[in-house]
């Protein structure tokens, strides 16, 4: 194979995408060649591209990306669920990939955690295989990835985000072991928080309170399950743990889940909860998000503090099953609510960025 994909290069931190062509190359036995269809900008990549995370330059951000298959390598025969895969075959896959030995993996079933686990979007486009990352006309999917199978009902806008933000949600709502009846709250309504509030309500909590500043974001999430929004910029800390443990009675919310990003939330969100109470932190991926609090709370009241990093691949399977099961009842393919092409890319991490649009896709 002598061709070229095109690529929006990412040089270095907060410098313009520079669109080049990439050399691509026939697969190996155990690749495939995905011809991109649409990539979808994640927080994370907006964290990279501000050079707040560490992420190879020159390379291809993007890892929310599914797509059609081109090339299929003779090893890989069935996606994680069993079912065939041939050229043509629509899939996304998840976000990052490990083979050989693992102690995570085997020991304690965290794949995710495995060391030297790498992800899409986080490598060099000098070496090869040149493209694995989303924002490209072609993305190789190479071995130790699981791979999905995407029905045909599912548009491209409700299949994007599953391989990140909603596969991490799966993880983290399950941490929070949602149950029956719970009050759950939500800190940040991104992608993240509106799908944590449908998977919260989908769980059968009782009522789902969702923390913003975004209007429009406090809005959409009416939409999504939640059953009361507070606009946080418009109290201080007291009055919001007041305002929430008055909308769960009688002693505060069974779980609050952190996906804002904003450690300073942490304090408040404690408070917020019942003796027992639940918090999963999925927001916070930045280093040094030093804070203050009061330890003493998590003893006294029982408290459960949990982070989640990354998922495991049979949360993919889950993500697409929430997705499909809910899509009458949530508008999740509203959430991808703008559209880019490769050469926009520098405008739609702009959009992305101030939050004017929720979730930026680009189509190559
Ligand atoms: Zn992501």
């Amino acid at each position: 194979m002598t061709r070229t994909a095109r690529a929006a290069v990412y040089d270095a931190p907060n410098t313009p995408f520079v669109i080049r062509d990439l050399p691509m190359r026939d697969v190996h036995d155990d690749e495939v060649l995905v011809r991109v269809t649409m990539s979808t900008i994640c927080r994370s990549d907006i964290h990279s591209y501000h050079g707040l995370r560490p992420n190879p330059c020159p390379g291809i951000l993007g890892h929310e990306i599914i797509g059609i298959i081109e090339q299929l390598g003779k090893n890989i025969v069935r996606d994680m669920r069993g079912e065939a895969l041939k050229v043509g075959s629509r899939i996304t896959w998840t976000e990052y990939f490990h083979h050989g030995e693992s102690y995570y993996r085997d020991v304690h079933d965290m794949p995710q955690k495995s060391d030297g686990i790498r992800k899409y979007g986080h490598d060099l486009v000098e070496t090869d295989p040149h493209l694995l990352g989303g924002f490209a006309e072609y993305c190789y999917v190479v071995p130790g990835t699981g791979i999905l199978i995407l029905p045909d009902e599912l548009s491209d806008e409700e299949a994007a985000p599953l391989n990140c933000g909603v596969a991490t949600m799966i993880s983290v709502t399950q941490a929070a072991q949602i149950e029956m009846g719970d009050v759950v709250v939500v800190q940040g309504l991104g992608l993240l928080g509106l799908y944590g509030c449908a998977m919260a309500k989908a769980r059968g909590a009782r009522r789902v309170i969702g923390l913003d500043t975004v209007s429009d974001r406090l809005k959409a999430a009416k939409k999504f399950g939640a059953d009361e929004t507070i606009d946080i910029s418009s109290h201080s800390d007291d009055e919001l743990v007041d305002a929430v443990r008055a909308l769960s009675p009688p002693d505060g919310a069974d779980v609050v889940i952190e996906v804002c990003g904003v450690p300073e939330v942490i304090p408040a969100g404690l408070q917020m909860l019942r003796v027992g109470g639940r918090y999963v932190l999925g927001g916070i991926v930045t280093p040094n998000a030093d804070v203050t609090f009061d330890a003493n709370i998590l003893v006294k009241k029982w408290i459960s503090l949990r982070g989640i990093h990354n998922y495991h691949p049979r949360n993919l399977i889950q993500a697409l099953d929430f997705v499909m099961a809910n899509r009458d009842r949530f508008p999740f393919k509203d959430i991808v609510d703008s559209k880019f092409s490769l050469d926009e890319l520098g405008e739609a991490f702009e959009r992305a960025s101030d939050r004017t649009v929720l979730r930026a896709a680009i189509v190559p």
